[in-house]
């Protein structure tokens, strides 16, 4: 059976460069804030195409800290697609501010940009699109709104590092972008981690002072801050990994490739990809008007399949007294519809 995650296969791959890191790191006995950290954050800060890369402890709190040093708070509206994973919510509630949820595109499962002027109150203070799957949102059109009602744009890349439109990377469009690095991200960590990036000197200053207890200078709190930092250890396995990010990526297209060949007898709706967009699969997610029939058909043969997501946030337990009266269909269909096909290790050496 291929399981959703291989972690073990991808390590083999590694194993090697990984040990003697390790080694290194225990000869230097240096924890927290340190040299690995710093060269990492350099390494992706080019990767990326940005001026400045910050280190954090995780994802959430990327996008949590992003939206803080841009002052968002109480009062105002931050909008962010229907059918997003719920820790982008959260980063808005973590705030203060209020979701504002719009409908995705179908064929892309990301945030239609025709549906966000809509959605646009003289509350609303940014936008928040979520590059799902790990295919990038349209960020040319989402930062032309963005431009004409001089709102800030946070992207949230926790799925697509690497994904591109004409070369241009995911966390190179908006205002300042999170990154999460949880294992089974495109770039994992060996436990929780994660990046902001920014070409603003002004924001990616205050993150360097928010991630740590509001200080850049030990003993000098310039801010109230918070304690968010990426381990050395994680940096340096990072590292290690960011190397590999691209032809791991390029793997994940081959599989997703032979994938769509396989099952083109199915009356699916597979993955786009744009023309000029590079898609990095994140997952491979199909939509099925037999969902439950066709999970049961590939477990038969031998693919263990998942839901992302079952359930859209407005409609969790945690928000569903606040959007009592709202709806988002699209949203709701593809919760119904969707699944996810196993795309990693274990599917690439197979291939
Ligand atoms: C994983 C993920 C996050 C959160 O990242 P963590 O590192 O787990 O906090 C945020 N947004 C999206 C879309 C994600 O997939």
């Amino acid at each position: 059976m291929i399981l959703p995650n291989d972690f073990k296969s991808e390590y083999k791959e590694i194993e090697h460069e990984v040990q003697s890191k390790m080694k290194d790191f225990f000869a230097k006995g240096w924890y927290i804030m340190g040299d690995e950290l710093k060269s990492f954050e350099q390494e992706f800060a080019i990767y990326i195409g940005q001026k400045n890369c910050i280190g954090v402890a995780n994802g959430l709190e990327g996008l949590f800290l992003a939206l803080k040093a841009l002052e968002i708070g109480h009062g105002d509206e931050v909008i962010v697609p229907a059918n997003t994973y719920i820790a982008s919510v959260l980063a808005i509630s973590q705030v203060g501010a209020k979701p504002v949820f719009v409908e995705p595109n179908m064929q892309t499962h990301n945030i239609d940009p025709s549906k966000i002027e809509a959605a646009i109150t003289n509350k609303t203070k940014a936008i928040l699109p979520v590059h799902l799957y790990g295919l990038i949102s349209d960020m040319p059109e989402i930062m032309r709104i963005a431009n004409k009602y001089n709102l800030y744009v946070v992207e949230d890349c926790a799925q697509a590092h690497g994904a591109s439109i004409n070369e241009q990377k995911a966390g190179s469009f908006g205002h300042i972008n999170a990154f999460s690095f949880y294992p089974t991200k495109n770039l994992g960590a060996y436990g929780d981690a994660g990046a902001i990036t920014t070409n603003d000197e002004n924001l990616a200053k205050k993150i360097y002072q928010l991630r740590n207890y509001g200080s850049e200078v030990r003993y000098q709190n310039e801010i109230i801050g918070y304690n968010s930092r990426l381990d050395e250890l994680q940096a340096a396995i990072l590292r290690v990994k960011l190397k590999y990010l691209d032809s791991w990526n390029k793997k994940r297209r081959k599989a997703a490739d032979s994938f769509k060949k396989e099952f083109s007898y199915k009356d699916w709706i597979f993955p786009l990809e744009p023309e000029g967009y590079y898609h990095v699969y994140h997952q491979f997610v199909v939509q099925s008007e037999n969902r439950e029939f066709d999970m049961k058909e590939l477990e038969s043969l031998g693919y263990k399949c998942l839901i992302h997501y079952p359930i859209p946030p407005y409609k969790s337990n945690a928000y569903n007294l606040l959007y009592k009266n709202h709806t988002f269909p699209i949203a709701d269909m593809l919760s119904e519809t969707v699944f996810s096909l196993p795309i990693h290790g274990k599917i690439w050496h197979s291939n």
